[in-house]
């Protein structure tokens, strides 16, 4: 049976410079390890990352399987309406699915709600004996769960070429803390570890010398980071992950990151206001200690990649120009900017639809994440224009944060070289 699966093109993780386009991320775990998840004798699987390959229309897929989260709901839900056109059946899961289940249940044949490691076999052996069902949900209390047994991902039928970093690990999944704007905690709640020997022979499967972590906080449980860090010095390899501010008050960590092989982290430091990084639960982000952070990881040889987000209800619009400023002066190597997603947004009302349209029309552009709600809080309160104008002004600003800051020269040829030195290594 011939399983297409789609991971649709969100335009996020993209570096444009004049005419350099490529895709600036890890390559996603989703697809390949849920074709590990299925007996590979009955399935034949067709994985396409969008945002790296075409999605191919006329391919004759028995079952379609679209991964799906806020950001690109509104191009999944085109492509299930394409698909289910053509008389084939559709699944829609991931984290938007797992938050509105209601709203992806209208396009499609069957929706996977929560984790997928024992619903999606059961689905595909329910499919062959013609026998699926409409919902799919995992059901487990957190505390249920173990990432004890979670199969390697397929790579095999994963491309190599496109991605910043083509070899992506997970250890652990969920998170300990409770950021308000965050959908981790609703999505995984809990916080679960694999074995670090699964890890370790997962890394040594790998054949690149550079591997990325894509869990959300790689430190939370620090005795286990440290029994990670530790197994992982003999095996040469340099890596990057993400982890909180926190990370740098941790000398001890630090060090056995550095031995590791530690050479990037993300680090969502999310606001220059520090009333926006309280109101959004996230306090333990220190706005004044932010210089220090940067500084302690420089010397540990590790560089950063600064996550902010716009849109709070404390900001008004000079946080623009005060992120930016902030980030010139920290020196934080490459910073990403996004849009708040309310995680109960809704996207079919009328009003939403049209911001939509909009923001997918210009979410071209630049790295951007989609923003879509008709919640109140969401309005962009301290934000002086009308409407449709602050939206504007959102991304308009957005794009000249990015052009602004990806446009000077000595950052342009050391993004190149960084690149570079990865990809062909
Ligand atoms: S620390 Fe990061 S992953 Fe965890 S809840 Fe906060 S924003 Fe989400």
């Amino acid at each position: 049976m011939k399983i297409l699966m789609i991971m649709p093109d969100a335009h996020m993780h993209k570096l444009r410079i004049g005419s350099f386009t490529r895709s600036f991320r890890e390559a996603p775990l989703t697809l390949t390890t849920l074709a590990a998840l299925a007996p590979s004798d009955q399935f034949h699987f067709k994985l396409i990352d969008e945002s790296i390959d075409k999605v191919p229309l006329d391919y004759p897929a028995d079952l379609v399987a679209i991964s799906v989260i806020t950001g690109t709901a509104c191009r999944a839900y085109e492509y299930a309406k394409y698909f289910r056109r053509r008389s084939i059946p559709v699944v829609l899961g991931g984290v938007h699915v797992t938050i509105l289940p209601g709203e992806a249940a209208q396009y499609a044949d069957t929706i996977v709600i929560g984790m997928a490691e024992k619903t999606w076999p059961q689905l595909l052996k329910d499919f062959s004996l013609n026998k699926m069902k409409k919902v799919y949900r995992d059901d487990r209390l957190p505390d249920d769960f173990t990432l004890k047994g979670v199969p390697s991902p397929r790579i095999d039928l994963q491309r190599r070429s496109g991605y910043m970093i083509p070899d992506t690990v997970q250890a652990t999944r969920g998170c300990k803390h409770q950021c308000d704007f965050c959908t981790v905690p609703s999505v995984w709640p809990g916080f679960y570890k694999r074995p670090v020997s699964d890890v370790i022979s997962h890394i040594q499967s790998l054949p690149g010398k550079y591997i990325a972590f894509n869990d959300v906080s790689l430190v939370d449980d620090r005795e286990y980071a440290k029994e990670l860090f530790t197994a992982m010095i003999p095996l040469k390899k340099r890596w990057g992950g993400l982890a909180t501010t926190m990370v740098s008050r941790d000398l001890e960590l630090l060090e056995l990151m550095k031995k590791s092989g530690c050479i990037y982290l993300l680090l969502g430091m999310e606001s220059a206001n520090q009333k926006t990084l309280c109101s959004i639960s996230k306090g333990f982000n220190k706005e004044n200690e932010y210089r220090e952070v940067v500084k302690t990881l420089h010397e540990y040889g590790i560089s950063l990649q600064g996550c902010f987000v716009f849109g709070f209800d404390e900001d008004d619009s000079s946080i623009f120009e005060t992120t930016v400023q902030r980030v010139l002066d920290l020196k934080i190597d490459i910073p990403r900017y996004s849009i708040y997603t309310p995680i109960q947004a809704r996207v079919c009302s009328n009003d939403c639809q049209k911001k939509i349209v909009f923001l997918l029309s210009i979410g071209k552009t630049t790295t951007l994440c989609m923003w879509c709600s008709n919640r109140p809080r969401c309005h962009l309160k301290n934000y002086t224009e009308a409407s449709s104008g602050h939206m504007k002004k959102l991304f308009n600003s957005l794009i000249l944060l990015n052009e602004q800051f990806f446009n000077r020269r000595p950052l342009r040829s050391s993004i190149f070289s960084a690149i570079s030195a990865i990809e062909f290594s």
